[in-house]
């Protein structure tokens, strides 16, 4: 008996194998360099050695889940030239209210302020220029599992269910949708490459009851939270998911760590704060590698979500 599970430990070993600490999680892909969630920028983030890529998700009129951070379109394509009219009275374009083959026609460019046309970077990559598309999500899968082949490389995704709520009152149940595609990816266990993310608590708890997903969860937070103030919080929040994605702010205010990695990892979650960025740096920190040092050595969390996946590498 023991030689077998020795064979099968040699055969799978990779399976198994410790994940690097802390893991690199390219935020929106390597969005300090190139326009968020582009295929161009999922590459870029890939060849600069991150361990996983993000995808945010939400879906089009026609139910497809498409790879996107905001449920409006405004701050990431031309979508106000290329469908004047198609807003709603809140004057904002809504992905929902687009099929798919609309989504296409867009073009994607730098974030921008709809308001004044301003990137909201302004040293990043430039603004209105390029020929990039919104992809789907399973587009998304196929591209890195695809990298992955090319490469021998085992990079993860990193998906995160937007506005779950939101979803379903406009008549659309998103987390099915994804699980849909996952699945047929072959997503499914705690020994995959994948992490799932969400704000909602609920949407958090219908993923493992009632969706049944096997695989692991975070559970993100804006900041201060009856979740994670609290030891008892955070053993609770540990029954349902695998780790938490806090603000940096929550972690550390400027070099003085405020203790939750350390209670939040006693409670047995992972702690992956969200996102370094070397052009919003906190006060304290000469560099952007001086911040990655400390948010590794010191303060010793699990991963980061990064614009800039290469700092740290
Ligand atoms: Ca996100």
């Amino acid at each position: 008996m023991r030689k077998l599970l020795v064979l099968a430990c040699c055969a799978f070993g990779p399976l198994f194998a410790a994940e690097p600490s802390p893991l690199i999680i390219a935020h929106r892909g390597a969005s300090g360099y190139l326009p968020e969630h582009t295929l161009a920028a999922k590459a870029f983030a890939y060849a600069q050695g991150a361990d996983y890529l993000e995808q945010d998700v939400v879906l089009s009129k026609d139910g497809v889940p498409i790879v996107q951070h905001d449920v409006t379109l405004d701050s990431t394509t031309d979508v106000a030239v290329r469908f004047p009219g198609r807003q709603r009275a809140n004057g904002s374009f809504y992905a929902l209210d687009f099929t798919l083959g609309e989504l296409r026609q867009l073009r994607v460019v730098e974030r921008f302020n709809p308001k004044t046309g301003k990137s909201v970077y302004p040293g990043r990559f430039p603004g209105g220029v390029g020929e990039f598309r919104i992809n789907t999500f399973e587009e998304e899968l196929q591209f890195i599992q695809g990298l992955n082949r090319s490469t021998g490389r085992r990079v993860g995704i990193y998906p995160e269910v937007k506005l779950a709520a939101w979803h379903r009152q406009e008549g659309h149940e998103i987390s099915k949708a994804m699980l849909v595609l996952l699945e047929k990816y072959g997503y499914a266990s705690k020994t995959d490459a994948c992490f799932i993310q969400c704000f909602e608590w609920e949407e958090l708890c219908r993923l493992r009851g009632e969706l049944g997903w096997k695989g692991r969860l975070i559970f993100l937070t804006g900041g201060k939270s009856p979740w994670t103030d609290t030891t008892e919080g955070l053993r609770e929040v540990a029954k349902v998911v695998d780790g938490i994605g806090p603000p940096l702010f929550a972690v550390a205010e400027g070099r003085n760590l405020t203790g939750l990695v350390a209670r939040a990892q006693a409670a047995g979650l992972q702690v992956h704060p969200y996102t370094l960025r070397n052009d919003a740096l906190p006060k304290g920190f000469a560099s952007a590698r001086e911040f990655f040092g400390f948010l590794a050595w010191e303060a010793k969390v699990d991963g980061l979500f990064s614009d800039f996946p290469d700092v740290g590498r």
